[in-house]
């Protein structure tokens, strides 16, 4: 069974991936979220030319093949191409054998526990509480992540006050039993990281992610070895040489590989083969409802080193206006806490058809 036809339904914001085989078979993928029209004219002048006729069942090989065949362009906006291949050849495989990705990967479909993922820092700190106390009564949610400091701040907060404020008041508001995350996004020196990794420390939270610039690994390394929380971070990190950098200097107690910005479903198992080497857990990044996040629950109902949770944003069309509407029906509903990874072949979503007719459409096929 060969690849026939690649097609793109892009916005700027998300692109989907239909493949086709020479046998008339289709799966759907996508590449991942945000600059997505760059991303699709990186899949049909990159990834496309090098996939189209090539065996669709077995392609671990046709992926490292298009890293050697582009190795003069590493980074994101390859591997943000390659996820949308990737993801639609899984799907494809699980509706030609009939079984859910999760099931392909060893695992089984069913519940899994999630946290409620803010993504502002804009909200105060009382607004924050108020709308996690709803969430937590209303869905059962048992843990929940929020920010601290400013966007890769240079120890700034993101206004004066608003960090030591934020980590009492919502902590206060959650109460005990509920498992609390906190997320800097590159803001601190080392100095300023551990001093507020202290506070974090007495408010009872037990994760703090990205604290220092995620490329500077000694950094982060010099935080983890000076608290007792777990100091985590490598959404950004698309390359298994950036991931072997942060394991080899012990950055992170937590491993937090994004599956579309590392190119897919096949290179993010390796990121956690590398983990599980290390003795450390799996929390992937997956910070919007597009198909990251169905991606990602499958993953985690598979390894052996999955994390806690499932990070499962909370963030609605003020601040997604992008994300309505991909799906028919409701894929990421939760109840008591817990998604639920389908049993459906693939992946299990239908991508909304009103939705592609939206998109801008390109075709791509074999010669
Ligand atoms: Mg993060």
């Amino acid at each position: 069974m060969k690849i026939a036809r690649l097609e793109t339904f892009t916005t700027p914001d998300v692109g989907f991936v239909r493949v086709t085989t020479d046998s008339g078979e289709t799966g759907w993928g996508q590449v991942s979220t945000y600059n997505a029209d760059i991303t699709a004219e990186v899949f049909h002048r990159q990834i496309a030319p090098h996939a189209l006729g090539t065996d669709a069942m077995d392609f671990a090989d046709t992926l490292d093949r298009i890293g050697e065949r582009e190795h003069k362009y590493p980074g994101s906006y390859l591997r943000r191409a390659m996820a949308g291949l990737d993801t639609a050849l899984w799907d494809l495989r699980g509706k030609v054998e009939g079984k859910p990705v999760v099931t392909l990967l060893g695992g089984t479909p069913g519940p899994l526990r999630a946290y409620a993922s803010s993504m502002k820092r804009d909200i105060t700190p009382a607004d924050e509480a108020d709308r996690f106390r709803r969430l937590r009564d209303a869905h059962g949610f048992t843990a929940f992540k929020w920010r601290v400091g400013a966007e890769c701040g240079r120890d700034r907060d993101e206004w004066p006050g608003r960090t030591p404020e934020v980590i009492a008041t919502v902590s206060r508001a959650l109460g005990d039993g509920i498992d609390k995350l906190v997320d800097a996004n590159s803001c601190y020196s080392p100095a300023r990281a551990i001093e507020v990794g202290k506070m974090l420390q007495d408010h009872g939270i037990g994760h703090f992610e990205e604290p220092c610039p995620y490329w500077e690994y000694d950094q982060t390394a010099e935080v983890r070895a000076a608290l007792d929380l777990d100091v985590t971070g490598g959404e950004q990190d698309c390359e298994y040489s950036s991931w072997r950098l942060m394991f080899d200097r012990r950055s992170v107690d937590i491993a937090q590989p994004d599956v579309m910005y590392m190119g897919g479903i096949t290179r993010s198992l390796q990121v956690c083969r590398m983990a599980a080497a290390e003795g450390l857990p799996v929390t992937p990044h997956s910070a919007n409802l597009s198909l990251v996040t169905m991606a990602t629950m499958h993953l985690l109902k598979a390894i052996p080193n999955a994390g806690k949770y499932l990070e499962l944003s909370i963030e609605g069309p003020d601040y997604y206006p992008w994300q309505e509407g991909l799906f028919l029906g409701d894929p990421y509903r939760v109840t008591d806490g817990h998604v639920t990874v389908p049993d459906a072949p693939g992946w299990g979503v239908e991508v909304n058809p009103a939705w592609l007719d939206r998109a801008a459409y390109r075709l791509a096929e074999a010669g």
